[in-house]
């Protein structure tokens, strides 16, 4: 019989003890772990000004790439949502904006300084510093930025953890699933999803074959 059991946590990783489970169910979980499991990033930025040395299309990737705390019991991904907007509505965007200018001395631009539309949203910055961009004297930046759900399978920004599976030494049959958060969401978490996203394709998958059968 299948027996599970965490062996090791902390608020970043996971190491959970497989027993007597099909390779390719483990290693399907894993993969799922990685590029499925939703997550929330910087999908879209609107640049009202930037006056620094970094060109647009370098500060947008620099900002896709901070990964913000999750909340996808709330938001899902907007091409799950029903409100079909492209702007997109309170279930499938949080809105920021980012506004900095240097004076007379030249500063530098952390993700503490993104300022959500609603103050108070879950959906941050997973550390507030992560530095985005330096300017100089009189440079001036000004964008706005939407927050948004995918998945690693979409683009690597999204990707929820770094995940592996491994025998373990001296005991056939058992493995290790190693599961180490980006920081989006708990490390559990990860695991849960991965576990409901695999019983979803399943259940999928059971209905394609019964249409099929007629069943
Ligand atoms: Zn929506």
């Amino acid at each position: 019989m299948v027996d599970l059991k965490i062996v090791e946590e902390d608020e970043k990783s996971l190491k959970v003890e497989i027993r007597d489970l099909h390779l390719s169910i483990a290693n399907a979980i894993r993969r799922l772990a990685i590029s499925e499991v939703p997550t929330m990033a910087v999908e879209e930025i609107l640049i009202i000004e930037n006056t620094s040395a970094m060109p647009n299309e370098v500060l947008a990737h620099r900002i896709s790439l901070i990964p913000f705390i999750s909340d996808i019991d709330r938001y899902v991904q907007p091409e799950e949502c029903t409100c079909g907007s492209k702007l997109g509505c309170d279930r499938c965007v949080v809105r920021y904006v980012l506004r900095a200018e240097a004076k007379d001395e030249p500063i530098t631009v952390y993700s503490r300084d993104l300022i959500p539309e609603d103050p108070n949203t879950i959906v941050k910055p997973v550390s507030p510093n992560i530095p985005i961009i330096k300017l100089a004297p009189k440079q001036r930046i000004e964008m706005e930025l939407y927050v948004r759900v995918g998945t690693g399978k979409k683009h690597a920004k999204w990707q929820a953890s770094i995940a592996t599976l491994y025998d373990k030494d001296g005991e056939p049959g058992k493995k290790i699933l190693f599961i180490e958060s980006i920081g989006f969401l708990p490390p559990r978490r990860i695991l849960l999803e991965a576990v409901k996203i695999f019983k979803k394709k399943i259940e999928e998958l059971k209905e394609k074959i019964m249409g099929e059968l007629g069943g």
